[in-house]
């Protein structure tokens, strides 16, 4: 039978939560064989989520750890300026770890709960020996980052921000076989490394080099994954509305 994909999304509430995890969910009931592990940055699980997640047809573990008061971000903060979804990432790590059997066939991939996933992405990630690794879109303030592969090995990075770094791409960018999440408990994220190397961090805990590295995506010239950011939405009018009509949208009516 197919491999397991087992996704791990880290979430956080906002007034775009429910429309990112919808448009998710619905590329996901395109997958077979997939199992989405959804960690809330939150103290509990949140009724929106816990509502949403119950009533998809998804296979999928919910589970919730919230990012320490001084990392957190907050609504003014730069988003480059502190690390996001790190504790939730661990979570997962952690989860798969207890929850999973180094025997079964399965590949781990990082899904940010905003971005955009092509069906192929999965297709590509499933049979995973090592890790994969493809291009992404959008991201990097260029059109696309991706590994740069020389007679089908990655040789080096394309991307202008520290190109040095060990491993210089974006979380969407690569996939990793269970096996290894068991093999290496102490491979985790962390809010205390530099920033941008959450990525090599993690992959050189593993004991990875570029030369374990498969090239999915046509060698790494087709883009499947986007590193879309939505927009922030407002609502300055709500107040204006109590003060224009007396009354303003209904509390009750979940967003
Ligand atoms: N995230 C989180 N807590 C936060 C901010 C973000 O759990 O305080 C999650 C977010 O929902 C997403 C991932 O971490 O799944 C990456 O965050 P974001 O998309 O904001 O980062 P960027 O796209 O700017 O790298
Ligand atoms: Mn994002």
């Amino acid at each position: 039978s197919l491999p397991v994909i087992y996704l791990i999304t880290p979430t956080h509430a906002r007034l775009e939560q429910k429309a990112e995890l919808t448009r998710l969910s619905h590329t996901l009931l395109h997958v077979p064989n997939i199992h989405w592990i959804i960690i809330e940055d939150s103290s509990e699980k949140t009724a929106l989520v816990q509502n949403f997640l119950n009533r998809t047809n998804l296979s999928f573990t919910h589970l919730y750890v919230p990012t320490p008061p001084e990392y957190k971000m907050s609504q003014e903060d730069p988003n480059w300026l502190k690390p996001r979804g790190v504790l939730q990432r661990n979570a997962g790590l952690d989860w798969l770890r207890n929850n999973t059997s180094p025997s079964h066939a399965g590949v781990v991939y990082f899904a940010d709960d905003d971005n955009t996933y092509s069906l192929k992405i999965f297709e590509e990630m499933r049979y995973t020996k090592k890790v994969s690794v493809w291009p992404v879109g959008l991201v990097g303030y260029l059109r696309y980052e991706r590994p740069i592969v020389n007679n089908g090995k990655v040789t080096a990075w394309y991307t202008y921000w520290k190109p040095n770094r060990p491993f210089a791409m974006d979380m969407a960018g690569f996939a990793i076989n269970l096996k290894l999440v068991h093999k290496y408990p102490e491979a985790k994220f962390s809010n205390a490394v530099q920033r941008g190397f959450q990525e090599s961090t993690m992959l050189t805990k593993m004991q990875l080099t570029l030369d374990d590295l498969e090239p999915k995506a046509n060698m790494c010239t087709e883009v499947l994954v986007w590193h879309t950011r939505t927009e922030k939405s407002r609502t300055k009018n709500e107040e204006k509305m109590v003060k224009l009509y007396g009354t303003g949208s209904d509390p009750n009516i979940e967003v």
